[in-house]
Formats: C-alpha cells, sequence, structure tokens
C-alpha cells in the first residue's frame, strides 16, 4: 500500500554549525502491506518521526522515493497531496496535545469527514465512527470536549478522526507511549483489529521492541538514522543478528529473565556530542558496540539476508 524506496533527508544546521549539514534518515526503505502491521523500533533521535513525516507528505525527503499503490506521490503535485491526505492518516502521541481542546468529539470528527466529502448531518456516521473504537455508546461521547475524556478515551478519538478520512495506511507515532501501561494493550489490540478487518496496513513507530513483538508482523530496527536490521517480528526477536537488537531485546523487561545480567557491556557515549556525518561513514553503532572493529569505523556494512527474508547490516556477518 505504502512505499518508501531510499528515503534520505538531510537538514542544514543554525547557529555555530551553520553550513554544516544533518542526516536525520539515511537510505531508509520499507513497505507496508494491507492488512500487515510493520514496527519501526529505536531510540529517540533515530529518525523514526522524520520518516513518519515524509511519508505522510508532511516533509519532503532530500532523495529517495515515496509509492503510494505502486504510484510515486509528490508533496509538489496538488492532486497527489490531496490523495495522499486521506489514504495515508497519522496517529500522534499525545492525544491531548493532537486534540483541538475548544471544540466537541461531534466537531473534531465531523472535520475530516467533511474535507473527505460528507454532507448533511453526520450524527450517525459520527457514532459509528466512536463505536468503531470502542467508545460505545457512541452518544455518550459525541458531545464532550477532549479534557472531559480519559487519556486512552482521547486517543480513540483520536484513531476515530484517522478512520474518518477512510484511509488505506494508518501510521502510529508512539500511539500508546503516553497512555497508562493497564490501557497499552487494548489500544494495540485495536490497531490489530483495524488491520485484520478492514485490510489497513500500519507502520507502528516506537522505542518499546517488546511491545512491537507483540503487535506487529514485521520488525525494522534503525540506529542514527540508518535501519540495521529487519524480517519478520519472531525471526528478528528470537534470533537477532544486529548487536544494538540484541541490546534493545535485552534491555527489555522479560520476566523470565528476572536476575540474569546483560552479556553486552555497551560503552556510554550519551554525553558526547553527535556528529552524525561521522556516525554515517561507517556503522552508526560502532562507538557502542562491543564488537566493533577497525572496518566499522571505515565503511558502511554490506546487507546480509538469513532465512525468511531476515536481513541486518553488520560487518560482523559478512563473509570476508
Ligand atoms: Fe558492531 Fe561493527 Fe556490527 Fe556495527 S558493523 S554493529 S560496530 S560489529
Amino acid at each position: 500500500m505504502l512505499e518508501a524506496v531510499d528515503v534520505t533527508k538531510r537538514m542544514a544546521l543554525h547557529g555555530r554549525r551553520r553550513g554544516q549539514w544533518f542526516t536525520a534518515v539515511d537510505s531508509a526503505s520499507l513497505k507496508l502491506e494491507s492488512g500487515k502491521v510493520l514496527a519501526l523500533v529505536g531510540e529517540s533521535g533515530s529518525g523514526k518521526s522524520t520518516l513518519a513525516r515524509i511519508l505522510t507528505l508532511g516533509d519532503e525527503p532530500s532523495s529517495g522515493t515515496i509509492r503510494l499503490a505502486g504510484k510515486e506521490v509528490s508533496l509538489r503535485r496538488r492532486a497527489d497531496r490531496q490523495a495522499h491526505f486521506g489514504q495515508v492518516q497519522l496517529i500522534m502521541q499525545d492525544p491531548f496535545a493532537s486534540l483541538n481542546q475548544l471544540h466537541r468529539v461531534r466537531y473534531i470528527l465531523s472535520r475530516p469527514l467533511r474535507n473527505f466529502g460528507a454532507s448533511g448531518d453526520l450524527t450517525d456516521r459520527i457514532i459509528e465512527l466512536l463505536e468503531r473504537v470502542n467508545l460505545t455508546p457512541g452518544e455518550q461521547y459525541i458531545d464532550k470536549y477532549p479534557h472531559e475524556l480519559s487519556g486512552g478515551q482521547r486517543q480513540r478519538v483520536a484513531i476515530a478522526r484517522a478512520l474518518a478520512a477512510d484511509p488505506v495506511v494508518l501510521i502510529g507515532d508512539e500511539p500508546v507511549s503516553m497512555l497508562d501501561v493497564s490501557i497499552r494493550l487494548d489500544v494495540l489490540r485495536l490497531f490489530a483489529d483495524l488491520c485484520a478487518q478492514d485490510g489497513l496496513a500500519m507502520l507502528y513507530i516506537t522505542h518499546d521492541i517488546a511491545s512491537a513483538r507483540y503487535f506487529a508482523d514485521e520488525i525494522n530496527v534503525i540506529y542514527a538514522a540508518r535501519m540495521v536490521e529487519g524480517g519478520p517480528a519472531e525471526e528478528v526477536t528470537q534470533r537477532p543478528r544486529h548487536p544494538y537488537t540484541q541490546l534493545l531485546l535485552e534491555s527489555s523487561p522479560d520476566p523470565d529473565r528476572i536476575g540474569e545480567r546483560s552479556t553486552l557491556p555497551i560503552v556510554d557515549t550519551s554525553n558526547e556530542p553527535v556528529d552524525r556525518e561521522q556516525e554515517l561513514a561507517g556503522c552508526p553503532f560502532a562507538a557502542r558496540c562491543p564488537h566493533a572493529m577497525p572496518i566499522c569505523s571505515e565503511q558502511p556494512p554490506p546487507t546480509t539476508t538469513f532465512a525468511e527474508g531476515h536481513w541486518s547490516r553488520c560487518w560482523l556477518h559478512t563473509e570476508s
């Protein structure tokens, strides 16, 4: 349904670093399929949200291609933009900030319906949308303001607003990370239902590989602007090949591992300034990786493929 091919985003720096560039996304490719969830996993600053903005045409890539249903789209073509805005919907992390607090749910959901062609009395359509996201009975919520709802209910209204445009792709940018732990699972189950029953394709952006393992069909791992590993969720989480993915899995909560010590002594570079261009000259994980070799800082590792479509970019797995 939606594809990114070799997408790169470079940004000009300001202030003391004026004249220099920062690569936010480096040659990223991914493919979203109908009825399936692809999780994009990485830490803050790795480029996940920039890629989400590019996929929703909120930003333009410096190079690379976005395709919707096989057709290349451009931010500069008005017809492309209009079609894309309806078919690809973004759900943000903070449902309090992403809903207009001055309007009732009725108005918030009527806007996308009218923008995409509906007219007349929309009450029944709005109630149907509310009940689609398990806010039942819809009549109970339609005239509420966002501040009268809980965090989970607000996020369901944000999902209903996305569905109002009748999309084929949902992009959730950390859509459950601000919700109470107790309701995260319900919202993830709702996304799973929407994909399975309505055939939506979904990109689930998260820093939490444990939820990706539970929820996604496929996982791509991104580190410092570059995709480093990807494949079926089961393969990536059971047989992680890249040291960064191994670190993510070791640091995610797992009741079976209580008391175990990590086997990966990672170098802490959190106080060192990032020189992204230097990082991308080789493997961006080299400064933190316990297996780093001289070549890792000199040349970007090639892609190695394993069974079941599992792949990784790490010099440890190349034949040479
Ligand atoms: Fe570590 Fe080198 Fe592999 Fe990068 S390429 S993850 S530095 S071993």
